[in-house]
Formats: structure tokens, sequence, C-alpha cells
């Protein structure tokens, strides 16, 4: 008889990393199937994340796997006009955002997924799934795995939410991200001797519906920009769009005297999609055999993309919702949890996105205006109330 597992996972992401590591250490069975040849693998993102994600999974200790964390954030109005403003909850306490490089942070799950008991194999490409009466077949090329559960954390773009019939109509975004290496290191607080220290830079305006970013790592700066695809996007205007992000990119390094390197040793300009929340489909299916995590469920902040802290939560929930049997409230949570959040922040973005430089010089200029967006990156309780008032700031511009 073949092995059967508890729990198949498919994609060693923070979400599938995080549901393994998690349904391991409850006591399940879990095999963990992951595409990349080995690990670590490098996955094209900025790796900002809001510290507060520590008050929602326990047991994450930024010590063993961040390279810094930083409390101001820097935004800019094509590269111009910026303003400094630190990140704080409403009681005037610092808030952190943790700046990961993916390949380190990812690895660190996935070690926590093995020492807890989970079983992980790379260079497996799954194709599809079976469900039946008993439990699923998970299938890669001729390899087949059986297991009561299957979680579908294998991404943006994850074949598992389509072959279960689960978000069949996704809609996306698109950034292009490049990691520029350098050679300073940490110095008197400054990470690097042109950037502000202690901050993640924002720029808005260049790109329609997106923004620009540099974010600092020990020794590189991840630098991206992203924005939201048409809903019908034909090639020509993917083609554009990509030369748009890179001409966004280009302009903010300008604006900090900075420029990617050329020659042999470049570093690769990465293109890679954005999952969004399109808000009420199920994210498992009706025989509660199979549910999504992380980027295959389009649990990401559809204002700024930011997509590992739900990743993580997501990874989180799912585990204890497998553990507990439970598994038919699993979307129910899901939305309970990030619903508000997530519809608040894109009527935001759509404010945003209709008037940009109305909304920069009334709304992100403005100190109230920074200090929502840092009480947001504090992750508040009060969090979408907050982003409701940002957007009824932005609506009435007049109004205190
Ligand atoms: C350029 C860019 C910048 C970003 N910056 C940020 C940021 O600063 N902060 C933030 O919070 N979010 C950011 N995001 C979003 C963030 O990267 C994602 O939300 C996050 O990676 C989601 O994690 P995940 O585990 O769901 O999926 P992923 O990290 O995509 O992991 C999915 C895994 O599944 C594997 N896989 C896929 N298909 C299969 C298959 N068929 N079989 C087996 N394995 C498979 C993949 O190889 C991969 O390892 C950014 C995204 C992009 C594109």
């Amino acid at each position: 008889m073949p092995e059967i597992f508890d729990v198949i996972i498919v994609g060693a992401g923070p979400g599938g990393a995080t549901t393994a590591w998690k349904a391991a250490e409850g006591g399940a069975k879990v095999l963990l199937l992951e595409r990349a040849p080995q690990l670590p693998r490098y996955k094209p993102c900025g790796g900002g994340i809001p510290a507060s994600v520590a008050q929602h999974v326990e047991g994450l200790d930024p010590a063993e796997f961040a390279d810094l964390s930083i409390t101001h954030l820097r935004h800019s109005w094509k590269g111009k006009d910026p303003v400094l403003a630190p990140m704080a909850t409403a009681s005037g306490a610092p808030a952190e955002v943790w700046m990961v490089q993916r390949p380190r942070f990812d690895s660190h799950l996935v070690a926590r997924a093995e020492a807890a008991g989970a079983t992980v194999r790379t260079g497996v490409k799954v194709g599809g799934i079976e469900r039946d009466n008993s439990g699923v077949t998970v299938r890669a090329g001729d390899t087949s795995w059986r297991a009561r559960y299957v979680v579908g954390a294998d991404g943006a773009k994850g074949v598992v939410g389509t072959s279960a019939g689960l978000r069949l109509k996704r809609r996306y975004g698109i950034a292009r991200e490049i990691e520029i290496p350098f050679q300073d290191g940490i110095e008197d607080g400054r990470w690097h001797p042109q950037l502000e220290p202690n901050a993640a830079y924002l720029d808005y305006g260049t790109v329609t519906n997106g923004y620009a970013w540099i974010f600092p790592k020990r020794n590189c700066l991840s630098v991206g920009a992203g924005m939201l695809l048409p809903k019908r996007p034909t090639p020509e205007a993917n083609r554009d769009i990509g030369n748009l992000l890179k001409r966004a990119i280009d302009s903010l390094l300008a604006s900090v005297n900075l420029t990617i390197p050329e020659g042999a040793d470049a570093p690769r300009l990465w293109a890679h999609p954005i999952p969004f929340w399109t808000g009420a489909e199920p994210l498992a299916t009706a025989d509660n055999r199979a549910l999504l995590v992380g980027d295959a469920a389009g649990v990401v902040q559809p204002m700024f993309g930011e997509g590992i802290q739900y990743a993580l939560r997501t990874g989180d929930l799912a585990a204890r919702c497998l553990l507990s049997n439970d598994v038919a409230a699993y979307t129910d949570h899901v939305r309970e949890l990030f619903a508000d959040e997530f519809d608040a922040a894109a009527r935001v973005g759509r404010v945003f996105h209709k008037a940009p430089f109305l909304s920069y010089r009334l709304g992100v200029k403005n100190p109230r205006g920074t200090a929502l967006v840092g009480r947001l990156m504090a992750g508040e309780a009060s969090r979408a109330h907050l982003e409701q008032r940002l957007y009824e700031r932005l609506k009435n511009p007049l109004r205190r």
C-alpha cells in the first residue's frame, strides 16, 4: 500500500511552508512538494513584512530570517517632492517592517516544517489533483501521492486551484523587480550611502494604478515597480506595461543618483504576476478535500500588493482548520479576517489612482495621511477603519 499522508501541500513559499510547519507541529503527517529543483529558490519580491504579523503567527523571530527592520517610509511623487514619515502605532510606539531576502526567509520556514516532522520533496512539478470519497491523489508526471487533504500553496498561477475548480476568475497585477548589490553594508545606522537610514522608498505618479519602490537589504537594494493589469490585457499592452515598469524603476533610481548595473554580471530584472483579492469565491472545495492559501487563494492586499503576511496567516489558519477537521469553516474564517481590510484597501486604491496627484498632495503628504499609512503598517486592529478614513479624506479633501 502506498504511504498515505494527512495533508499534501503543493508549493514551498511562505504560505505552503507555514501550513506544513504548523500542521506538522500539530501532529499531522505532512508532505510538502516544491517545483524548484532545490531550495533555497529565488522569488521576485520586495521582501517587506510588517512586524505586526508576529501578533498573528506564533514563533516568528526576525533575528533568524530578517536582514534589517525599517521604521520610516519615504514617499515621493515622480521622484520629487519627497516626505519622510515615521511609522507608529496610535500610542506612538514605532512600527517596524522587516526586510527579508526571500531565499533566506522561505528556507527558514521550510526548515521549521522539516524540524516539526514534515517530509519535503523538491523538483516535483504537480500537474493536478483528483478528489474522491476517501481522499486526494496528487500527480506529478508518472508519480502520485495520496492524502486526506491537499493544500494549494502554489502561488499566483497555481494548478491546484484550477484542478479543484477554485478561483477560476482571477485578477492579476504585474511587478518587475531587480536586486542591486552593494558593498557598503550597515554603517552608522545607514545601510546605503545614498539613501535615508531606516527607510523604505515608495514613489507614485510614474506608474498608473501602481507605484515604484526601493527596499533596503543588508547587501542589496530590492528595486521594483508594479501595477494592476487591465481587465483584458493584450500582448502589446503587456509589452508596454513591461517597458513602463522598467522606466519607473529607472526614474526612481535616477532620483537618488543610482542606476541599474550593466554588463555581464548585471543582476536580472524579473517580472512576476501578483494575484488580487476578488471577494466572494470559496477557497475550499465543497467536499473539504482541497483548500488554497497565500497567492493561490488571492489573499493579497490590493493597494500595495502586499502578500507575505497573508500567506503566513492563511497558512497558519489552514493548518488549524486541518488539525481540527474543520476545513468547511476555512473560507469564512479568511473572509472574517481579511475581507473588510482588502475591500477598504481596494476602495482607497481606486480613489488614489483616479486622482493620484491630488491624493499624493492631500493624502500622502499630509502629516495626518502619513500617520495613517504608518498605522496601517503597524497592523492595528482598526486598520480597515483607518483605510476608510483615508478614503473619506481623499473623497472630501476639505473635511477635517
Ligand atoms: C515583484 C514583487 C514584489 C513583491 N513585494 C512584496 C513585498 O515587499 N511584501 C509583501 O508582503 N509581498 C510582496 N509581494 C507578494 C509576495 O511575493 C507574495 O504574496 C508571496 O510570495 C506569496 O507567497 P506564497 O507562498 O503564496 O506563494 P509563492 O511565494 O509564489 O510560492 C509558491 C511556490 O509554489 C511553487 N509551485 C508553483 N507551482 C507549483 C507546482 N505545480 N508544483 C509544485 N510547486 C509549485 C513555486 O515554485 C513556489 O515556490 C511581491 C510580489 C512581487 C511579484
